[in-house]
């Protein structure tokens, strides 16, 4: 059975005590039980060792990014080995944001992936079309793109540790969703691409999330979804309420 995720992407918000603040909230929700088998924070670089001590492994810690090389001369960035040697278990790569604003681009991000796994991190690589992309109806070649180029040189060995995320654009902070029904598409599509790269046992392991304003109160129906299995959350992953609620919506 492929585990059910709902990891929140904090991005560039929330000062250290008031991750702190969310952490203890998170940990009083999840000692009482969630429906999620992970629940998984993603908080800027800065507070990434505070939350992984006071976490204590009850919610796991990402980074939102990682560089492409092992180590060396590259000036403000944080390798992959130095976050698995801080006891971060996870990292995001290929987040829309990145792709847009740090022109992160496929044959980069693929080296992002290899230099991860490396360093035993479990990946979550996203992908997702525009809204132009999608009204001109290219949204399933964009996303086999995303993922033939920056996910499928792995192999299956290392594919057993990637989450993919399912992020279209569009819905991303304008508080505009795909429809379940959307969403359901795009996951069967990209666990298609899986098994025609790998195998049955490995696209029916993976993880698919989506992502895209998901909310306490849209979360359920995409979670119905059979091959939705959690989210990827940004807004609402600043409340512990909310957050938690979703991480209930199975
Ligand atoms: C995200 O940035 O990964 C995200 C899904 O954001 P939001 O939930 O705010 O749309």
């Amino acid at each position: 059975m492929r585990k059910k995720i709902v990891a929140g992407n904090w991005k560039m918000n929330l000062t250290v005590n008031e991750g702190l603040v969310l952490i203890e909230e998170l940990k009083k929700e999840v000692s009482s039980g969630i429906m999620a088998d992970e629940l998984i924070v993603f908080p800027p670089y800065i507070h990434l060792t505070a939350m992984v001590e006071n976490a204590q492994n009850e919610i796991l810690v990402g980074a939102q990014n990682c560089h492409q090389e092992e180590n060396g001369a590259f000036t403000g960035e944080v390798s992959a080995h130095m976050l698995a040697a801080s006891n971060i278990g996870h990292v995001l790569i290929g987040h829309s944001e990145r792709r847009a604003y740090f022109n992160e681009t496929n044959d980069l991000l693929a080296k992002k992936v290899e230099v991860a796994l490396n360093a035993s991190l479990t990946v979550v690589y996203c992908c997702g079309e525009t809204l132009p992309e999608r009204e001109e109806n290219r949204h399933f070649e964009i996303i086999k793109s995303q993922l033939t180029e920056g996910l499928f040189h792995l192999t299956a060995e290392q594919m057993a540790n990637v989450v993919i995320a399912y992020e279209p654009v569009w819905a991303i902070g304008t508080g505009k969703t795909a429809s379940a029904d959307q969403a359901q598409e795009v996951h069967a599509f990209i666990r298609k691409l899986v098994y025609d790269a790998y195998s049955t046992s490995i696209a029916q392991g993976v993880s698919i999330l989506y992502g895209g304003s998901c909310n306490p109160t849209n979360a359920n129906e995409l979670f119905s979804k059979p091959d939705v299995d959690g989210g990827l959350i940004g807004g609402a992953s600043l409340k512990a309420i909310d957050f938690i609620q979703i991480a209930n919506a199975y």
